[in-house]
C-alpha cells in the first residue's frame, strides 16, 4: 500500500518534471530562433545597405577595384568601421578601402573575407554575412556585389565592429531578457548563442535568461501539489488507520464470537446448550470419580415486576448484577449459566452430600435478597431454587436438569423464595400441575370444560327445586379433573375471569332448559371483586334470555371479608336485577353474625364439614341446629350440603332446614342427565 502510494507519487513528479522540462526545451528553441532570426535580419539588413551603396556607385563602365574602394570609404562613413573591395576569383587581391579604426580584430584573414566574398559572388554556398568573434570583439562581416563587371565581378566587404553592449542591441530580440554577452562557456547551453571564429569554433557566447515556463509552472504549482501531496499523505494515513481498524474490529469481533458461541450475550455466561455440555462432560466425570454434584435451577422472583416497574434496561442490569453475586459464590470447576429471562442454572461439582448443596442454596438466598442498586433505587428481588442431586436422582443430563426444573417448580409453589430439593413424590403431582397449568387457558377458549349440576332438593327429599353448577374439565390425556385441582391454579394464572364468565354463560344456557328451578353458579373471590363482574352477570343473562331470578351466585366469606364496601355496592346492583346470593360453605371460615345481618343474602349454606363429624360428634349436630336456627331468624333460605345419608336427611328435617344437597339425592350429573331428572327433552332432540 505504501510501496504503491510512493510510486504514485513518483510517477505524478516525474510526469510534472518532464513536462515542465520539455516546456522549458521547448521555449529555449523558440528563444534561439528567434534570435537568430534577429541576428540574420540584422545581417540582411546591413546587406543591403551595402548592396545600395553598391549599386549606386555604379555609374562606371567598368569599376575598378582601387577607385571602387575609395569611393565606398567616403560612401559608407560611419556604417562600417572596415571596407575591402576584391574579386571573387580565388587568391585575388583585397584592397583596403577604409581604415578608419586599425586595429587586429579587422585583419580579414582572421575575419574570413574571402569565403564572404565568395558568397556573394555565388561561387560558394553560403549567407554573404556573418558574425565573427575574435579575442574580445564581435564583428559582422557583410559582402555586396558591385554591379558592373559580368566576367569578374568585384565585391565589396564592410565589417562593424560591435562590442558588447553593441551587440546586445544588435541581436535583441523579444523574449530575451538579459541578454548578454559571455566568453567562457554558459552551463546552459540551451539559453546560450555560440559565436565563432573564421574557422567556425565557437569564441564566445551571446547568453539569456531563458524564459523557462516550466519551471514558472512548477514554482506557481509547488505550493499546491506540497498540499497535495500531504492530503494525499493524510487520505492514505487516513484509509490505513480505517483498514486497520475494520481489521482489528473484524478479528476481535470474529474471537468475541468465538467466545460468545454457547454464551449469553447479556451475562456472558454459558447459555442453556453450554451448560447441557459441561453436565455431560461433569456426569461422565464422576462415574470415573465417584464424585457427587448437584444441578441447581434458579429462577428470581418479582423479576417481572422490575421490568414493569423500572424498564428493560434495569431489567438487564439487574440480571448482569445476579450474575455477578452468584459468580462470586461458585468455586472454579462449577458451572453458572443463564438459560435466558430470570432463569438461572448452576452445576455445582465436588458435592459430598446433600448438604453441600443446602449450603450453597443457602448462600445463595442470602446473597440474592440482599437488595440491589439499580437505576439509582435500592431494589429487591427474591429467588427459588430447585435442586437435582447426581447420580443419586440421576446419572443423565436431561433427567437431571427435568428433575431439577421440577424441584423448581415446587420451590415456587411453596410461596416462592426458598429451595427444594428433588423428591421422587414431587414429579408426578408437579408434572400435572405443570399440564394443567399449560392447558387450561384453551380449554376454555375453546369451550372444552363441561358443567355437572347437582340437584338441590325441598326438604322432604320430595322434589328438585334447584342445582348447583359445578365445573368439569374432561382432559384428553389426564381425564377428569376436579375443579379442586384446577380453579385455584386459574385465579394463580389470571385465567378466572374467562373461566367464571364461561360457567356462568353455559349454566345460564343450560338453566334455561329447566324451568323453575334456580341454578346456582359458585363465584371465586378475585372474580367477584374484579370491576366488571356485575357487569359480566348482566351479560350473561342478557345473551342467554334467563331469568336473573333464576340464578343464585354462591359467593364465601371471602368475598365480603376484603373489601366489604365495594363487596356490598356489587352486591346491591345483583339483588337490584333480582339476583340471589348465597352464603356457600357456611360455619368454615369467619360466620360472623355481623356480615350475615350487613350484608343482604338470600340463603346460606351449611359447608358439608359439619355433616361429616355431625355423627362422630354431638357439637357438630348442635352447631348445625344453631345455624338452621340462625338462618330461619335472619329470614333466609337455609340449604344442607353434602346430605349422604336417612338420618341426616330427617335430622334437619325436623331442625326446618329448607334445602338439601347430597348423594343421598344425586351426585352432580352432566345436563342431559339433568334434562332426563328434570323431564325435558334433552338439549341436542330439542335443538
Ligand atoms: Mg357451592
Amino acid at each position: 500500500m505504501a510501496g504503491l502510494l510512493v510510486a504514485t507519487l513518483a510517477f505524478f513528479v516525474v510526469a510534472v518534471l518532464w513536462a515542465a522540462h520539455s516546456a522549458d526545451k521547448e521555449a529555449a528553441v523558440i528563444a534561439r530562433q528567434q534570435l537568430q532570426t534577429s541576428i540574420e535580419q540584422r545581417l540582411d539588413s546591413m546587406t543591403q545597405t551595402l548592396s545600395d551603396i553598391a549599386a549606386g556607385t555604379n555609374n562606371f563602365a567598368r569599376p575598378e577595384p582601387e577607385t571602387d574602394a575609395a569611393r565606398f570609404a567616403d560612401r559608407t562613413q560611419g556604417l562600417f568601421e572596415a571596407l575591402y573591395v576584391t574579386t571573387a576569383a580565388p587568391g585575388a587581391a583585397l584592397i583596403r578601402a577604409s581604415e578608419n579604426i586599425d586595429t587586429a580584430a579587422f585583419e580579414p584573414e582572421r575575419l574570413g573575407v574571402e569565403q564572404i566574398a565568395r558568397a556573394a559572388a555565388g561561387r560558394i554556398p553560403g549567407p554573404p554575412a556573418k558574425l565573427v568573434h575574435l579575442d574580445d570583439v564581435t564583428v559582422a562581416v557583410v559582402a555586396a556585389l558591385i554591379p558592373g563587371r559580368r566576367d569578374d565581378p568585384l565585391i565589396v566587404i564592410g565589417a562593424k565592429r560591435l562590442d558588447a553592449a553593441a551587440l546586445v542591441r544588435f541581436a535583441k530580440a523579444p523574449r530575451l531578457d538579459g541578454l548578454r554577452l559571455e566568453t567562457s562557456a554558459p552551463a546552459d547551453m540551451d539559453t546560450a548563442y555560440p559565436l565563432t571564429d573564421a574557422t567556425g569554433a565557437p569564441k564566445a557566447w551571446l547568453v539569456w535568461d531563458g524564459d523557462r515556463p516550466g519551471e514558472a509552472m512548477i514554482r506557481r504549482f509547488l505550493p499546491f501539489s506540497v498540499v497535495g501531496a500531504f492530503l494525499m499523505f493524510g487520505l492514505f494515513v487516513l484509509i490505513v488507520h480505517h483498514v486497520r481498524r475494520i481489521t482489528i474490529e473484524l478479528s476481535s469481533t470474529q474471537e468475541r464470537a468465538q467466545r460468545m458461541i454457547g454464551r449469553d450475550p447479556l451475562s456472558g455466561l454459558p447459555n442453556r446448550f453450554l451448560f447441557g455440555e459441561r453436565l455431560d462432560q461433569e456426569l461422565s466425570r464422576i462415574q470415573r470419580t465417584g464424585e457427587g454434584l448437584a444441578v441447581l435451577f434458579l429462577d428470581l422472583d418479582r423479576f417481572k415486576e422490575v421490568n414493569d416497574t423500572y424498564g428493560h434496561q434495569a431489567g438487564d442490569a439487574l440480571i448482569v448484577a445476579v450474575a455477578e453475586r452468584l459468580g462470586e459464590l461458585l468455586r472454579t470447576p462449577d458451572t453458572l449459566a443463564r438459560f435466558g429471562g430470570d432463569e438461572f442454572a448452576i452445576i455445582q461439582t465436588q458435592v459430598g452430600n446433600m448438604a453441600d448443596a443446602e449450603t450453597l442454596a443457602r448462600r445463595i438466598l442470602d446473597t440474592v435478597t440482599r437488595p440491589f442498586e439499580i437505576a439509582g433505587t435500592s431494589v429487591s428481588v427474591g429467588i427459588s431454587i430447585g435442586v437435582a442431586m447426581g447420580p443419586e436422582n440421576g446419572r443423565d443430563r436431561d433427567t437431571l436438569m427435568r428433575l431439577a426444573d421440577t424441584a423448581l417448580y415446587q420451590a415456587k409453589s411453596e410461596g416462592r423464595n426458598r429451595y427444594s430439593f428433588f423428591a421422587s413424590q414431587m414429579d408426578e403431582t408437579i408434572r400435572l400441575r405443570k399440564v394443567v397449568e399449560d392447558d387450561l387457558r384453551d380449554a376454555i377458549l375453546s369451550d372444552r370444560l363441561t358443567l355437572h349440576y347437582q340437584p338441590i332438593y325441598s326438604a322432604d327429599g320430595e322434589s328438585i327445586v334447584g342445582a348447583e353448577a359445578l365445573v368439569r374439565w374432561n382432559h384428553p390425556k389426564q381425564g377428569m379433573i376436579p375443579p379442586s385441582r384446577f380453579v385455584a391454579l386459574a385465579e394463580e394464572r389470571g385465567l378466572i375471569i374467562p373461566l367464571g364468565e364461561w360457567v356462568l354463560r353455559r349454566a345460564c344456557e343450560d338453566g334455561k332448559r329447566w324451568p323453575g328451578l334456580r341454578i346456582a353458579v359458585n363465584v371465586s373471590a378475585i372474580q367477584f371483586r374484579h370491576r366488571d363482574f356485575v357487569t359480566s352477570v348482566m351479560r350473561a343473562v342478557a345473551r342467554t334470555g334467563f331469568e336473573p331470578s333464576r340464578l343464585e351466585l354462591e359467593l364465601t366469606e371471602g368475598v365480603v371479608v376484603e373489601d366489604a364496601d365495594a363487596a356490598e355496592a356489587a352486591m346491591m346492583e345483583l339483588r337490584a336485577l333480582g339476583v340471589h346470593l348465597a352464603l356457600d360453605d357456611f360455619g368454615t371460615g369467619y360466620s360472623s353474625l355481623i356480615y350475615l345481618r350487613r350484608f343482604a343474602f338470600d340463603k346460606i349454606k351449611i359447608d358439608r364439614s359439619f355433616l361429616e363429624s355431625m355423627e362422630a360428634t354431638g357439637e357438630s349436630a348442635i352447631l348445625v341446629h344453631s345455624i338452621v336456627h340462625l338462618g330461619r331468624a335472619l329470614g333466609l333460605t337455609v340449604t344442607a350440603e353434602g346430605v349422604e345419608t336417612r338420618e341426616q336427611h330427617r335430622f334437619l328435617q325436623a331442625l326446618g332446614c329448607h334445602q338439601l344437597q347430597g348423594y343421598l339425592f344425586s351426585k352432580p350429573i352432566p345436563a342431559d342427565e339433568m334434562d332426563r331428572l328434570v323431564g325435558v327433552m334433552p338439549a341436542s332432540s330439542a335443538a
